[in-house]
């Protein structure tokens, strides 16, 4: 039996395979897709707002030449710190069940069996997209993540959201030759918006270069053209592609079929705060995971610290 299987191969999930290591404990680390596989899905030029030391896991330092990392950069970090330390990832295999039996958990994969005496889930929140639940949704050229503004040239894309997501995409898409529009439901660009991006997203809309609606919601998407709603009435405009930056949410079934207790408003699963334990004993919750629908709130930076706090409950009950 293991002493802890680790659900979710992202970079807090390794940070708590460096802690169990640390400690001594036998663990693997199950990851439905490639290392570090939220980041490895991020957009291709995506940059960090965090400075890389903020970023560091098990104390390996995070040497970069800007102080806010690219992707690549965390992608090469992050591989690096996993080889170089040999911690034990089950790659490409999903945990699909986890059930108590005895004084610990079967786990159940896409590929195994596993018994462990504890479990740790850092299965993030990049899976699953909040949908705008809107006709046409389900059109291939309505998309929630994004790679490459390459794609986009010479096409009319709408993007909603206000976030650091849609403000990238519209950016970078602009800059490639896209017609942009920017759907946002409240009156202005988010102010959680990367303080260096903020006045160039804000001056492309003053100068016209790309247009934005506030206060205004998107309604409709058909193969040509989108309905906007704003306050001046129902909008159609022709459309090639819609970007949907509307966020993402941890996987609540997964969370609810394993037995974790969530709250009825924002669906926060229950845990100990000063262990990081949920209602089932010995099962964790490490990193993004934990906000529920306040995605907004957790970060690498903040919740890198919960390896820490595991593996502290975890020695010290043993
Ligand atoms: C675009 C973007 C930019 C961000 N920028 C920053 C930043 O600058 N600074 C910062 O601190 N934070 C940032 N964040 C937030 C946070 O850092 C990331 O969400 C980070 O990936 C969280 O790490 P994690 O290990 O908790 O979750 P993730 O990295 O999402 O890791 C979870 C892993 O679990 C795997 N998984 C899920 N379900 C299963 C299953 N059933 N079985 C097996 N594996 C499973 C997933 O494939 C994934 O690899 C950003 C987030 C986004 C989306």
């Amino acid at each position: 039996m293991l002493d802890i299987l680790i659900i979710g191969g992202g970079p807090i999930g390794l940070a708590c395979g460096l802690a169990a290591q640390k400690a001594g404990l036998s663990f693997i680390i199950v990851e439905k897709g490639c290392l570090v596989n939220s980041l490895y899905n991020y957009p291709a030029t995506m940059t960090f707002f965090s400075t890389s030391e903020k970023l560091e896991i098990g104390g390996v330092p995070f040497v970069t030449v800007h102080n806010k990392p690219t992707r690549n950069d965390a992608l090469e970090y992050y591989r690096r710190v996993a080889l170089s330390n040999n911690l034990p990832l089950n790659l490409f295999e999903e945990v699909t069940n986890v059930k108590a039996e005895g004084n610990g958990y079967i786990i159940t994969t896409s590929k195994a069996t596993y018994q462990a005496r504890k479990v740790i889930l850092s299965t993030g929140f990049y899976d699953i997209a909040v949908n705008l639940d809107i006709p046409g949704e389900d059109l291939p050229k309505v998309k929630h993540y994004y790679q490459d503004p390459h794609y986009y040239t010479s096409q009319k894309v709408v993007v909603v959201g206000s976030s650091n997501s849609a403000i990238d995409v519209a950016l970078e898409t602009y800059r490639k030759g896209a017609e942009v529009t920017l759907v946002v439901r409240g009156p202005e660009i988010s102010n959680r918006v990367k303080y260096w991006v903020r006045p160039d997203i804000i001056n492309r809309i003053k100068e016209g270069s790309i247009k934005a609606y506030f206060n205004s919601n998107l309604e409709a998407v058909r193969e040509h053209e989108v309905d906007i709603q704003t306050p001046d009435g129902l909008l159609t405009i022709p459309n090639d592609f819609v970007m949907a930056m509307t966020g993402y949410k941890p996987n609540f079934n997964f969370l609810k079929k394993l037995g974790i207790i969530l709250s009825e408003d924002k669906f926060i699963p229950q845990y100990n705060p000063e262990t990081m334990e949920t209602n089932l004993p010995g099962l964790y919750l490490a990193g993004v995971v934990c906000g529920g629908m306040d995605t907004h709130l957790w970060f690498i930076e903040n919740s890198r610290i919960h390896a820490d706090m595991i593996l502290g409950d975890i020695v010290s009950k043993r």
